[in-house]
């Protein structure tokens, strides 16, 4: 049988493009270099609009039976001010379901690949992308090495790069930039952390934040984002780093006091980058491969996946026509960023308030006397809530 599409990585975006795209009939083949389960440094959240997707892809069920439900957000500001925020909704904008999720990460993505097992699907673990093969201005497919070595040669009209933050195929096209916002992530788990449960704990304190994300019982997972540029100095010695870190951030120390890391500290950074749209034909870009900013906001994995929704309706149309050319996938691209564009204004924004000690407490203390406007601005994260709302105001659709 011949390939219609050749997508690389099983990530969440990569498993959900196959799905959808195998779920229209297409002959899918899917790589990863990994086999899952397989690690991955996150946040392990998930925001309340991610199960409308995962529902669509047949994976809501395992993933409720496993996730810890967070109905809510809770804020420190750098001078103690707390803010609660909770999932509901607002105006007419509702929630697919009114809580977040919290999981683990491997548990989640194996969710994400067993779905594809139980479609017709090639699926190739340990298969990794060297390359990409490209004839004018098509890419006709990529060149790959297995468990055992074996160089592969893998040609479809149509190649959709999934491969996350390393996207061989957005280095090999030339796509990627550097972004100007220097960050590193320190991620690992901690337990026996009194009061975990409900809520996702955000800690600000500029130049840092912390992230503490139930994922179980008495277990989570415990993020801290720093300027890289304070990391580097440590590398080789980041638990030292971590450990001084988490208790150089008073409201997170007294938060964690009594409870334990039980896991090794995990680091990525630079965490932000850009990618540029591919000019030529016969390719289109998912999830990370597509560029990355800070995992702040919590909505990576949603966007892998809402990107992996827009990709399979171009692919499948272009396929269907037969014209698999630049122009004819361009529509993709301008439907991503559009999904995109009035969010990420919100998160660049943010981003502004949180790196400023004195803008953060003032927000902070706005938000404490505005509870609708926390909500709001939480439904936004939450990806419910259009963020013209801001402006709008809530009755306008
Ligand atoms: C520190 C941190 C915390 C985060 N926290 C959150 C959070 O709480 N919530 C959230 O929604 N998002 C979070 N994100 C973002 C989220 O992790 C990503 O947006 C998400 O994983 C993107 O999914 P993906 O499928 O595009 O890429 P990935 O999940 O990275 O999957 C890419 C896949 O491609 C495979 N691959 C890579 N290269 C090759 C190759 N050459 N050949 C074959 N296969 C290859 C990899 O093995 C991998 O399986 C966080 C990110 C960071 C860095």
């Amino acid at each position: 049988m011949t390939t219609d599409v050749i997508v690389v990585g099983a990530g969440p975006a990569g498993a959900a493009t196959a799905i959808f795209l195998a779920e229209h009939g297409l002959a899918v083949r899917l790589v990863d270099r990994a086999r899952f389960p397989r690690p991955k440094i996150c946040g392990e959240y998930l925001s309340p609009e991610a199960p409308r997707l995962l529902d669509r892809l047949g994976a809501l069920k395992a993933v409720d039976a496993v996730a810890t439900p967070l109905s809510g957000m809770r804020i420190t500001a750098p001078d103690g001010t707390q803010l609660v925020g909770r999932y509901h909704a607002i105006g007419p904008w509702r929630p697919y379901r009114e809580h977040a999720m919290a999981l683990s990460r491997e548990v989640l993505d194996t969710i994400l690949v067993d779905r594809v097992r139980a479609l017709p699907v090639e699926l190739s673990e340990e298969v990794r992308v060297t390359d990409v093969r490209v004839a004018g201005d098509r890419v006709l497919g990529v060149e790959a090495v297995d468990a055992d070595g074996r160089r592969l040669t893998l040609r479809a009209p149509l190649t959709i790069a999934a491969d996350g933050r390393a996207s061989v195929v957005a280095q090999r096209l030339g796509l990627r930039r550097p972004h100007r916002l220097r960050r590193m992530a320190l991620v690992t788990y901690v337990e026996d952390v009194p009061d975990l449960g409900l809520f996702g704990e955000i800690f600000v304190d500029p130049p840092d934040y912390a992230i503490l994300n139930p994922i179980a019982p008495g277990r989570a997972n415990l993020s801290i984002v720093v300027p890289l540029a304070h990391a580097a100095p440590w590398s080789g010695r980041l638990e030292s780093f971590f450990d001084a870190r988490a208790k150089h951030l008073p409201h997170l120390a007294r938060r964690i006091a009594g409870g334990r890391r039980v896991a090794p500290v995990r680091a990525m950074g630079p965490l932000a980058y850009r990618v540029d749209p591919p000019r030529t034909g016969g390719v289109l870009m998912v999830g990370d491969a597509t560029g990355f900013y800070d995992p702040f906001s919590g909505e990576g994995i949603f966007n892998g996946l809402r990107s992996a929704e827009l990709a399979a309706e171009t692919a499948v149309r272009a396929l269907r026509r037969g014209d698999l050319s630049a122009a004819a996938l361009a529509g993709y691209d301008r439907a991503r960023r559009l999904a995109s564009r009035d969010k990420e204004r919100v998160t660049h924004a943010l981003q502004f308030l949180i790196a400023h000690r004195a803008l953060a407490n003032l927000t902070a203390r706005l938000l404490a006397r505005h509870q609708g406007l926390l909500d709001l601005l939480l439904g936004i994260l939450g990806d419910f809530v259009p963020p013209r709302a801001l402006v709008t105001g809530v009755r306008a659709r």
